[in-house]
């Protein structure tokens, strides 16, 4: 068994050679992907395939969703022992305008926020949007 079936396992999703594909895929682009790169990258598979790939690594804590304001959900792979625990795991990305690339900052945690009393924090996301300055 290899690396990634070995995770898949461990995460409880049942291994397919669509999955391996699309968790390798991820794993080699060091930015975060949206659906479309993965249609772009897999031309022969069938959309809705792609899409409930991705969902069901998203509900099984293999990768998380960003919403880098570009209206274009992305798509990054979660660190090993993360369980997109908002205190825990949850941590800032980093967003080019220039490039239109998303990246994760995963050594910057999101910072604790006291929310009003009765409130929970379901989700968070932030993103540091940049443009990209030329060095002179
Ligand atoms: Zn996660
Ligand atoms: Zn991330």
């Amino acid at each position: 068994m290899n690396e990634i079936e070995k995770l898949l396992e461990e995460k409880k999703v049942r291994t397919t050679a669509m999955r391996i594909l699309i968790y390798k895929f991820m794993a080699q682009n060091k930015i975060a992907v949206a659906l479309t790169d993965i249609e772009n990258a897999f031309t022969k598979a069938e959309r809705t395939t792609l899409y409930r790939t991705l969902k069901t690594f998203e509900e099984k804590g293999i990768v998380h969703q960003i919403d880098d304001g570009t209206g274009a959900s992305k798509y990054a792979l979660c660190e090993e022992g993360c369980n997109c625990d908002i205190e825990q795991d949850l941590h800032l990305h980093f967003h080019c305008s220039n490039c239109n690339e998303t990246v994760c900052l995963t050594e910057h945690k999101i910072p604790q926020i006291n929310l009003p009393e009765g409130y929970l924090a379901e989700d968070v996301n932030l993103v540091i949007i940049t443009k990209y300055m030329a060095r002179r």
